[in-house]
């Protein structure tokens, strides 16, 4: 779906940045990248910044004008680090990636544009004119210009995140395995009642708890469990953990009577 979402670089300075805006692209699943007359381009410091993403940057067109660039675009987004005050639909890139799957869900075949700007000046206020709307991230007022592929990432970054969020797709490495452990049947209230009888039991019998002196010590052991949830596994593993520790005691207390 992605396929449709342009990265429209304007008149790039340093082909560095179109290799790691090419990169930014790639791991975060976007591949149309055009370029709007790069100042040195092909270039081996693009390969070498792209790392990998070589594949990116042989796709990528070259036109001459911002025009020819979205001339088939029905949305076109365009970043911005300063405040140009033209009064324009601002987004930050969260609201920015929701509109561009909005149009996507609409309508499957739109294309998408994403523009980006010089390294010195930006993009100009006509260009701008031509942006449905503004892209701005929210960094420090004082210090507000990102390098142009760290700005690429960004957007990039929202729009992966909100597309697997929309897919209901992890977002998060081994997701599955965590899944699974915490479905996992969870413990009944009797099973809770029986491990907390247990529990109380191997206290009393290492010498740890006294049913006479109890100081709370019951109920705040099953505030402790109570936190955490227990599923059945991790119940069997604290009942395993309760007859071992009764059998080396036992061992112990047998030993003891005989010598
Ligand atoms: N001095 C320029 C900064 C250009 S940085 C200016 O004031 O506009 C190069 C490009 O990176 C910008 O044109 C824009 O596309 C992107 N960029 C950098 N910082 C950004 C920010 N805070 N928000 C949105 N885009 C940003």
């Amino acid at each position: 779906m992605l396929k449709n979402v342009r990265v429209v670089l304007v008149n790039t300075s340093h082909p560095g940045n179109i290799g790691g805006a090419a990169r930014a692209m790639k791991n975060m699943g976007l591949s149309e990248l055009v370029l709007v007359d790069p100042e040195r381009f092909p270039d081996p410091d693009a390969v070498s910044r792209a790392s990998g993403a070589d594949d990116v940057l042989a796709n990528a067109r070259i036109v001459a004008t911002l025009e020819e660039a979205i001339a088939d675009c029905s949305l076109v987004l365009g970043t911005s680090a300063r405040d140009r005050r033209i009064p324009w639909p601002v987004l930050d890139p969260r609201e920015s990636a929701d509109k561009v799957l909005d149009q996507l869900e609409q309508l499957p075949d739109a294309q998408i544009a994403l523009v980006f700007g010089r390294e010195d000046s930006g993009l100009t206020t006509d260009e701008l004119q031509r942006c449905q709307y503004h892209v701005h991230i929210p960094s420090m007022p004082d210090f507000s210009s990102l390098n142009l592929a760290a700005a690429v990432q960004v957007l990039a970054y929202e729009l992966r995140m909100q597309g697997l969020q929309r897919e209901g797709a992890p977002t998060k490495m081994h997701k599955v395995e965590t899944t699974a452990v915490f479905n996992e049947i969870p413990a009944t209230a009797g099973e809770l009642e029986q491990f907390y009888q247990h529990l109380e039991q191997v206290l009393v019998e290492i010498g740890f708890h006294d049913p006479q002196k109890p100081r709370q010590l019951m109920p705040r052991l099953r505030r402790l469990y109570g936190r955490v949830h227990l599923n059945r596994m991790e119940m069997n593993i604290l009942r395993g953990i309760l007859t071992e520790t009764q059998k080396a005691v036992g061992v112990k207390a047998a030993g003891e009577r005989r010598s």
